[in-house]
């Protein structure tokens, strides 16, 4: 170890980290995105090999287990020819024997063995014809394996193809990470306020750094990952709560100081219900967060049907009696149009204008919803998109809402900061239910507000599995409910709205449907993506008046879509979607006094995965339960979309399993601030050196959430 090292070797590019060389660094580069040596830090293994314990041949269990033996070789032999040349030698540890096999470089292999000396072979084994074989086991001269040895626990990182050929393996990678430890360990500093460390009893950063890599024992490699996992999440939620603070403190909006008329007279007169009491709780939620003139950034959580849009009513409403228009922005037109007409049958009576624009607006219309815009003549628009474009222009928008927030990225989101002098208020509503681990890190800058109670009468909807042999009972059973004036969704999966073979389905079942319910006794209705606008229109308003009795559609109904007197959801190829679009798409029914049933139709054919959602819908209707399933089988960057891996790109935390870590780093995090809000003091100065090396841009970026 050279003396006199300059103080940042952490930032020396990986191509002159020992074993690794320009070559092999390009492909850690390419594969991994390490540049350089502070990076192949955090390169951590995704699992351990136990070599603490040496098995005897005679007391394997089990095919396909991973374990060490010692032993000697006592014989081999070359068979076979060309490609079907092999190796194979007989392995005994002096009680039993087994067989060890190379397919691959046999001639090398049988010159480079001792006979008769000690070895400890390392791999899987499996049991073949009575007789356990290991392939190509890793092996070691005994006498070697005591002098290499840096942990009883070793590490496996994740590997390529590329990285395998140009002859990193394990092994050399350990070789080359120790003597990475050799040359920063003096920079391996304490990032986490002392008094922090204490508090939460952690591992010494140098020390859990080590440990991760070169694990001395079991107890201290839990420590240290714990410890690692702890600073992952302390930096972010740091991160996310400097910039909540920030935009409570700094980011200037538009103080709705009073309540009028367009509230109270539509609270008096006009609303067709008396609101819940966690719709009145979060009404006031937004109301403290409007007066006040800062920004308001707020999320609505709310199971579906739990009632977010008269929510999102009464909260444009306050912002007219201020003077100010607000706008509602939905993912699909369907959805856009709903809200358009049911907000106007709420608001006929009173003098509201609402506007409706969406990419399939004739131009001539689109013009006058311009200028209705910008001469204050709308007070509401409601919208796809469409209402984030550049032209769309309003006199003095004071709040803007999105609806099904996780259908919108997070730079179209940011687009309505820019519609008015200062940035609007912003509400955002989602009633895809998201796990409290995932909510924190995915939106721990924002304020959250949580609607968990259903309007009175409702019904939970009662939920079975059906096969296709089962199909006539079903028939039979909608024709019953039919009777009752009850209305009936049949939804099919259409993923990939080119699919053929989907699409094919969809048609097929169409086709049957109407030979079981024939014409005019019957009326269906169907509605997929490649229809025009015009006619998904159409179908979908003659089933919300209730003239057909049956919806054949795609998943262009899984959000949002309201219709009451709708009861009974059946659900084909269940089996192809996931958790929370079920549960969407079960949200659809159950919005009436009426029991509803929701019919899960599968074919015999189910994968584990399949089985287990399958299973977690008929058991319970809880958004939540439903959400944490989810996230078990999904993992959070699938849940929330590319649009937020950034944020959940972590290292080694995982939201499903370390949901305690995350609650103490956070909780860790809200009280280094509150004390110190800027890290201004001397404890704090390795943290914010730290945090705004390696966190900056992710503050940038939580910005415009
Ligand atoms: P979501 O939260 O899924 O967007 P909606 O706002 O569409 O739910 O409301 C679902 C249904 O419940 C609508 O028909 C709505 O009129 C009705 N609703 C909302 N709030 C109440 C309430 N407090 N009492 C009775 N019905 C309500
Ligand atoms: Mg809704």
């Amino acid at each position: 170890m050279a003396l006199n090292q300059p103080q940042n070797t952490l930032e020396t590019s990986i191509e002159y980290l020992k074993g690794i060389g320009p070559k092999k660094g390009d492909l850690f580069r390419e594969a991994f995105a390490i540049r350089k040596f502070s990076h192949m830090l955090s390169f951590f293994p995704f699992r351990y090999v136990d070599k603490s314990q040496y098995y005897a041949i005679n007391e394997l269990k089990n095919s396909g287990a991973e374990v060490q033996l010692k032993g000697t070789i006592t014989k081999m032999e070359i068979q076979g020819a060309g490609r079907k040349k092999r190796l194979k030698a007989v392995f005994s540890d002096g009680q039993t024997t087994m067989e060890l096999i190379w397919f691959r470089a046999a001639d090398y292999i049988k010159k480079s063995i001792k006979l008769k000396k000690e070895y400890v072979i390392f791999g899987k084994v499996t049991l073949y014809n009575g007789q356990w074989q290991m392939t190509h086991p890793q092996m070691d001269l005994s006498e070697k394996v005591k002098e290499n040895r840096h942990a009883v626990l070793q590490a496996v990182y994740p590997s390529t193809e590329k990285l395998n050929q140009a002859g990193v393996t394990n092994k050399s990678l350990s070789v080359s990470i120790f003597s990475l430890f050799e040359q920063v360990h003096k920079e391996i500093v304490e990032v986490i306020p002392p008094w922090v460390c204490e508090q939460y009893k952690l591992m010494n950063r140098k020390k859990a750094y080590f440990n991760v890599h070169f694990p001395q024992s079991h107890a201290v490699l839990e420590k240290a990952r714990r410890r690692v996992i702890f600073e992952e999440f302390f930096f972010l939620q740091l991160a996310l709560l400097q910039q909540k603070s920030f935009r409570k403190q700094k980011m200037n909006s538009y103080a709705f100081t009073k309540v009028g008329d367009f509230f109270n007279s539509f609270y008096k007169e006009g609303l067709p219900f008396d609101l819940t009491g966690a719709q009145k709780r979060v009404l006031k939620e937004i109301r403290a967060d409007v007066f006040n003139g800062r920004q308001m950034s707020r999320l609505i959580q709310g199971d579906v049907g739990s009632g977010k849009t008269i929510v999102a009513l009464l909260s444009m409403l306050i912002a007219m009696d201020n003077g100010f228009q607000a706008s509602l922005m939905a993912p699909t037109e369907i959805l856009a149009q709903q809200h358009y007409i049911g907000l106007q049958a709420l608001l006929a009576d009173f003098p509201v204008k609402i506007a409706l624009l969406t990419g399939s607006s004739k131009v001539k219309q689109r013009r006058l919803i311009h200028e209705g815009l910008e001469n204050g003549e709308i007070h509401i628009l409601i919208g796809t998109h469409a209402i984030i474009e550049e032209k769309v222009k309003f006199k003095n928008i004071g709040i803007a809402i999105i609806d099904e927030q996780h259908r919108f990225g997070v730079a179209q989101r940011s687009k309505m900061w820019k519609k008015n002098a200062r940035p609007p208020h912003i509400l955002i509503m989602t009633a895809t239910p998201i796990p409290r681990t995932l909510a924190m890190t995915s939106y721990g800058d924002l304020d959250v507000s949580v609607i968990d109670e259903l309007p009175p009468g409702r019904k939970e909807v009662k939920t079975v599995h059906r096969y296709e042999n089962n199909r006539l009972g079903v028939f039979g059973f909608m024709r019953g409910e039919i009777k009752k004036g009850r209305q009936v969704y049949i939804v099919y999966p259409l993923i990939e709205e080119s699919s053929k073979l989907d699409y094919q389905n969809l048609m097929d079942g169409y086709e049957n449907v109407l030979r079981e319910f024939p014409n005019p006794e019957y009326q269906i209705s169907i509605l997929h993506g490649r229809m025009k606008p015009k006619d998904k229109d159409l179908e979908m308003e003659r089933f919300v008046r209730g003239e057909s009795q049956i919806m054949v559609a795609t998943t262009v109904i899984e959000v949002g879509v309201n219709v009451p007197n709708a009861s009974v959801m059946i659900i084909e190829s269940t089996e192809k979607f996931g958790l929370s679009q079920l549960h969407q798409l079960r949200g659809r029914v159950g919005r009436g006094a009426d029991q509803s049933y929701c019919i899960l139709m599968s074919s015999y054919k189910l994968g584990e995965e399949a089985k287990f959602r399958l299973e977690t819908m008929v058991r319970t209707t809880d958004g939540f339960e439903i959400a944490e399933a989810d996230l078990k089988l999904r993992g959070p960057g699938d849940i929330m979309g590319t649009q937020q891996s950034g944020l959940l790109d972590f290292k080694m935390a995982s939201l499903t399993k370390d949901k305690e870590e995350l609650l103490l780093a956070r909780a860790a995090a809200a009280e280094l601030l509150e004390k110190d809000p800027q890290l201004n003091d001397p404890t704090a100065a390795k943290t914010r050196e730290y945090f705004l090396r390696n966190y900056r841009k992710m503050v940038d970026w939580s910005q415009i959430s």
